[in-house]
């Protein structure tokens, strides 16, 4: 059996390596921030979130880790440059960059306001290919690197999220696309996507208990369990992989709505039978 612990053993050293995570305050960021840090990187926490950021920074630093933070707004091209100013400045090179930032709106395509639509694709789907284009040459004149871009499992079905849907697709073909054009600098890029992992972002959404539901695993995921695939992606471990989209989901992806269908038919067992 499979557990959700924050404590598993390190799967690579990124030991001299330095890290930008955006959305690196809380959630998924924060749990990747911690344990690319536990892995041995210099990681630049970037967020707009500052006081969250900052104490995080201190944290890690009182446990010998090293971490800074800056304040970027991903959907700013002026904030990304200067990122990499900053960036650039601390350790002279960029070897892993993860496209965490991101929001949602949970409206229907009829009642998704154009600002907000805007204002989510701004942020998850630009931001991402700003991230990019604002990292790749630090990348490539330090000898390459690993770019990992959070994209989500909705991004390979319809959803009830019009716009958060669009953007995760988006970032999934971001991906690909630039994984193709970056391999002749070295740089591999991958896209992590998670099903439910209960963070800020959902602490209380109405969806969290079906959603349960309806994963074979029956739990949702943690941003522990998110980390460790995005360590493996970040870090040589990996090093024959780019442009592939990975679902960390329970099983969700794989084939939850025929696994209903087999344990209301009766061909299986329920989570709670078995
Ligand atoms: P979270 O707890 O809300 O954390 C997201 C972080 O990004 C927050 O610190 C947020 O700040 C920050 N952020 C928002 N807008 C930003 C901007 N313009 N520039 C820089 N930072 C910004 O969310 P999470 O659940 O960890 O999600 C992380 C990523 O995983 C997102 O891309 C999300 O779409 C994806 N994902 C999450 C789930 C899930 O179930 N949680 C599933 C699939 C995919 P504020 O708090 O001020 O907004």
């Amino acid at each position: 059996m499979t557990s959700p612990t924050g404590n598993a053993a390190l799967i690579a050293d990124l030991s001299g390596r330095v890290a930008i995570v955006t959305g690196g305050s809380r959630g998924q960021g924060e749990a990747e921030v911690r344990l690319l840090a536990r892995a041995g990187a210099a990681v630049l926490i970037a967020d707009i979130l500052d006081e969250e950021g900052h104490a995080l920074a201190r944290a890690l630093a009182s446990e010998g880790h090293e971490a800074r933070f800056f304040h970027l707004d991903v959907a700013r091209p002026e904030s990304w440059s200067a990122a990499l100013d900053a960036a650039g400045r601390w350790r002279g090179r960029l070897d892993i960059l993860v496209n965490n930032a991101g929001i949602i709106n949970r409206k229907s395509t009829h009642d998704t306001t154009l600002e907000a639509w805007n204002r989510l694709i701004a942020i998850n789907l630009t931001g991402t290919f700003l991230g990019m284009q604002a990292a790749a040459p630090l990348m490539r004149d330090g000898g390459g690197g690993s770019i990992v871009n959070i994209a989500s499992n909705s991004a390979f079905s319809g959803h009830y999220d019009p716009a958060y849907t669009a953007s995760k697709w988006g970032v999934r073909g971001l991906t690909r696309t630039a994984a193709m054009e970056y391999v002749t600098w070295g740089i591999r890029v991958n896209s992590v996507c998670p099903g439910l992992i209960v963070t800020g972002l959902n602490a209380n959404a109405p969806h969290l208990k079906p959603m349960i539901g309806l994963t074979p695993m029956a739990r949702s995921g943690t941003p522990d369990e998110v980390a460790q695939l995005v360590l493996f992606l970040a870090s040589d471990a990996s090093s024959f992989i780019t442009g592939e989209d990975f679902t960390i989901d329970g099983g969700f992806t794989a084939g939850a709505a025929y696994r209903r269908v087999a344990v209301e038919s009766g061909l299986l067992p329920s989570a709670e039978q078995a």
